[in-house]
């Protein structure tokens, strides 16, 4: 059987499932356009649950396009703190300006438009279409690449373009429109979260696709999807200084680009310095520490990298001009410290 033959029966049978079985969700609720946006955008490499408060904060503050593109730099950082992938949040600001600027405040209905905004590709814009516009178009990350592997018994590697490619075009080509195109997308989103998981056993039993799926039917669930392992992480070791004077900390700026961009940090040297290593530093930059302390070791994993990171704790006799200094409750509540520091943080007084 074709795929395309394979795929046009699974359909109905998803949506029918899916409407029995959806799970309330706040952006469920009230799908707009910019609900769908923000949503998508926050899930991206964040669990549900994770996600739902940042939600509903983002949107008390942030209400449409218009509030979004006009945000302030530093609160949309601080609203986003604890999400990571900060970058995300730039897009959408920068997407929200092109929103005002080229289509009037509202989010384009096709995806080939939605693609030209900063931070919107082929998913999001599929998810956006399909789920408030009710267009015929396929929203394929790596929940809906397995269920449709496993469904179509199909051996392609998950991880090549070609492959998110082909499962796209051959879903487009059976996509329904309207209302059924706006429970389809949401429904094997939902069916990939729920009983086709990532990790673990498929729940076959419960799924309504056991009588159409290949790799259940055949048995085959462990062998499906076929994916390439990803490079292992680079480990970074880093020294994190918390600089205290008067009851003030040091924090300071990070660079304009790569990782955690324009993000404030607090100061930190390359490699795992021992004291002498830290003392010399200080002499370096011209501070006078009254005393150093260590105060323990955090790892942070982020997708392609590792930081192994040790820190002390110093007071100071002066502050210096080179760092911002701020107390231990301004941070917290006024900046946007990445979580890869919150072992830092949590050591602030
Ligand atoms: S029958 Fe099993 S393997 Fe097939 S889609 Fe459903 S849960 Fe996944």
């Amino acid at each position: 059987m074709q795929y395309t033959e394979k795929l046009s029966f699974i359909i109905y049978p998803l949506i029918s499932w899916y409407q029995e079985h959806k799970r309330p969700l706040p952006w469920r609720d009230d799908p707009t356009p910019y609900h769908v946006w923000i949503s998508e955008i926050m899930l991206q490499q964040t669990r549900i649950e994770a996600v739902i408060p940042y939600y509903h904060r983002f949107l008390t503050e942030l209400p449409d396009v218009k509030a979004l593109s006009k945000v302030d730099d530093d609160k949309l950082m601080k609203l986003w703190e604890g999400l990571g992938y900060y970058s995300r949040a730039r897009n959408l600001k920068k997407a929200a300006i092109q929103i005002m600027t080229e289509h009037g405040g509202d989010l384009p209905e096709e995806a080939s438009d939605l693609r030209k905004l900063s931070g919107i590709g082929d998913y999001t814009a599929g998810a956006i279409a399909s789920i408030s516009f009710g267009k015929p178009e396929p929203a394929v990350d790596g929940n809906v690449l397995r269920v449709i592997t496993r469904v179509l018994g199909c051996f392609d590697d998950i991880m090549l373009p070609a492959t998110k490619k082909m499962i796209s075009e051959e879903l487009r080509a059976v996509y329904p429109k309207g209302e059924d195109a706006k429970n389809l997308t949401q429904a094997i989103m939902e069916l990939g979260e729920s009983l086709c998981i990532p990790n673990g056993e498929p729940k076959c039993e419960a799924c309504p696709l056991r009588k159409h799926c290949t790799a259940s039917l055949e048995d085959i669930t462990d062998k499906l999807p076929v994916k390439t392992p990803k490079k292992a992480r680079k480990i970074e070791k880093r020294t994190v200084l918390l600089l205290s004077c008067r009851g003030k900390y040091a924090i300071c700026k990070r660079p304009e680009t790569g990782l955690l961009a324009k993000l404030w940090e607090y100061p930190n040297l390359d490699g795992h310095a021992d004291e002498e290593d830290v003392a010399s530093w200080f002499h370096r930059k011209g501070i006078t520490p009254i005393s150093i302390r260590p105060i323990g070791e955090a790892v942070h994993i982020f997708t392609h990298i590792e930081w192994h990171m040790q820190g002390f704790a110093a007071e100071c006799a002066e502050e210096t001009s080179e760092f911002s200094w701020y107390t231990a409750e301004e941070i917290r509540t006024q900046f946007a410290i990445p979580t890869a520091f919150r072992f830092f943080t949590k050591q602030l007084e």
